[in-house]
């Protein structure tokens, strides 16, 4: 006994604890900034929190998980050898494919080697006298680096909805990032699903194909549009891959790094008929095309906002048999386009099962959780299963659950209290050496495209200081400022900042959350690579570096 604890002491004392750079997370960010800064010959270490990589895709296993970005256009664009030798199956991949090219990622480039699972970073802490940063882990684990990297993800802080009686349910219940591994089955049970956004909408359609009975708690409807998926044929792939340069190059040019470019015509412009007949088009074709690839108005014109929300409204009257169940799935407080379109295989006609029931929340508020089920304001329910379908504390949520401080201990959760303070949404003055890969700030979009460009741009930041002998890189303030200020411009007279969403800071079931704030580069890709590029091939100005 004595002899065993004395081995471990001694592999305990002898695992390295200080590093040039710590990355947190190891999702399609933390694999990316790994391989990069691995290339640069530094010692890094990842932290996850989970027991394998794949962040979004190694959590979210919910019955129905999918992209709604095309598989093709998802995949890393670095390595022409992996383009060569991976095959996606599905144009829209599930779950389990995109987990298992993540997997097929971390094997190809030896990437397990630096990462440490099951290690949730609960703070990080920046040190003035050595210039790098200590970082705790939950269990007490403590290590130091000079390079702090924030891999953390925009949608990784799941939220339960803040009803009462949650813990009192006898039955399973499952928030969906939370999925287990094994399978879940819903044949013959009384399920329950709380929300309809994204995620809830895919788990909705997959759970009522089995369920004995299904009903859907709906707060705020959406304006869900088709996401025609469909198998991927060996010619496909081929022809795929021939066209891989084309591919990226074009998602590049693009608003959202998607491959569908918004239309040069107003919706305004054009006769009704010639509106009707794109519009029919665009709903009759595979993905975010009738969101992104629109007429370039509707997402900025109120009129054209309008117009095409009647249109999509009346393709969800046409395929909900129950007309009363179909104006309770129309949106009428805002417009298509203006909260993230959830991508659907068939959730409308869900509502025509003779299994599946919807309780609208604006009507008969969920009162209590309780043991047997869910008490609304008229009703008690009884389940066998609840679903938590309520989503994240999106994009701040992640940062705001780690403990961390820059120079003289200030703590960033307070210093973004009113909304983000960032340089590029990589960089916060006041917290040196500290990199984010994904904060707010940046662009949301085609995640990979945006994850190569910004891991990029940090790990030349990081060449620079190390080729350089700096130790100390920070923004400054008027710089930050300035950032800060720019981004709030290019999100005025875009119609989604009118509107509460997770893309405007706002969490119904978190404390603080209840007041619009900026929290992503309104701009598109092309203009924040544009800025980006303009600090770099500059010196870096905008910093301070020592
Ligand atoms: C259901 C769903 C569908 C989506 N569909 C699309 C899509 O179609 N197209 C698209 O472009 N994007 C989509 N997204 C967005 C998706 O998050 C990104 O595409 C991408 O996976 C983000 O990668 P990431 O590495 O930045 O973050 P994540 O994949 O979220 O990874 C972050 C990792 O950091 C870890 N972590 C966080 N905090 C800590 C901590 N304190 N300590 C240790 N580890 C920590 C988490 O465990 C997680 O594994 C979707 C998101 C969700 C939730």
């Amino acid at each position: 006994m004595v002899a065993s604890q004395t081995i471990a002491d001694k592999s305990k004392a002898e695992e390295p604890v200080d590093f040039d750079a710590i990355v947190i997370g190891a999702g399609v960010s933390g694999l990316y900034q790994l391989y990069r800064l691995r290339e640069l010959g530094l010692t890094v270490r990842v932290f996850e929190d989970g027991s394998n990589v794949g962040g979004t895709w190694y959590w979210n296993r919910y019955p129905g998980a999918r992209f709604d970005s095309e598989s093709w256009t998802y995949g890393f664009s670095f390595s022409q050898e992996l383009l060569d030798e991976w095959d996606w199956e599905e144009h829209f991949a599930g779950q389990p494919e995109t987990e298992r090219y993540l997997n097929h990622v971390a094997d190809k480039f030896d990437l397990r080697r630096d990462i440490q699972f099951n290690s949730r970073v609960a703070a990080a802490h920046y040190r003035e006298d050595t210039r790098s940063w200590d970082i705790t882990l939950e269990d007490g684990r403590r290590y130091t680096s000079r390079f702090l990297v924030t891999a953390v993800g925009v949608l990784s802080a799941p939220t339960l909805p803040n009803i009462p009686g949650v813990e009192s349910f006898k039955g399973p219940s499952f928030h969906t990032h939370y999925w287990p591994k094994e399978p879940v089955s819903f044949v013959g049970k009384r399920v329950a699903v709380i929300g309809t956004g994204a995620t809830g909408i895919q788990t909705i359609t997959e759970v009522a194909k089995t369920a004995g009975h299904l009903t859907v708690f709906q707060r705020t409807p959406q304006w869900a549009a088709p996401l025609h998926n469909a198998k991927i044929t060996k010619e496909e792939m081929n022809s795929i891959r021939a066209n891989y340069s084309e591919i990226f190059a074009r998602c590049q040019e693009t608003f959202g790094c998607f491959i569908h470019t918004a239309d040069p015509r107003s919706a305004l412009e054009v006769t009704e008929e010639e509106r009707e007949t794109f519009w029919e088009k665009l709903y009759g074709e595979p993905g975010f095309g009738i969101w992104m690839g629109n007429f370039r108005d509707i997402m900025v014109d109120r009129q054209a906002n309008r117009l095409i929300s009647d249109f999509v409204a009346r393709k969800t009257r046409e395929r909900v048999k129950d007309p009363i169940v179909a104006e309770k799935l129309i949106p009428k407080t805002y417009g298509f386009g203006t909260r993230r379109v959830p991508l659907e295989s068939g959730y409308f006609e869900v509502y025509n099962q003779p299994n599946v029931k919807l309780v609208d929340l604006s009507e008969t508020p969920i009162e209590h959780v309780t043991p047997e089920g869910i008490r609304t304001s008229d009703a008690d329910y009884q389940f066998d299963v609840i679903i938590y379908a309520t989503g994240f504390d999106a994009i701040t949520g992640a940062f705001d659950r780690i403990d961390i401080r820059g120079v003289s201990g200030a703590s960033l959760k307070d210093k973004w209290a009113d909304g983000p303070v960032t340089l590029l949404g990589i960089l916060v003055d006041g917290f040196p050496n500290f990199l984010m890969v994904m904060g707010p700030h940046a662009g949301l979009g085609n995640f990979p495209r945006a994850v190569e460009y910004t891991s990029d741009w940090v790990t030349a930041l990081i060449r620079r200081a190390r080729d350089n002998g700096l130790t100390c890189v920070d923004a400054t303030p008027e710089a930050a400022k300035a950032w800060t200020d720019h981004v709030i411009e290019t999100n005025e007279g875009l119609l989604f900042t009118e509107v509460d969403s997770w893309m405007t800071g706002i969490n119904r079931n978190v404390e603080g959350k209840q007041v619009r704030r900026v929290m992503r580069y309104g701009g598109g890709h092309p203009a924040f690579r544009e800025r980006c590029d303009a600090v770099s091939s500059g010196g870096y100005r905008e910093l301070s570096m020592a």
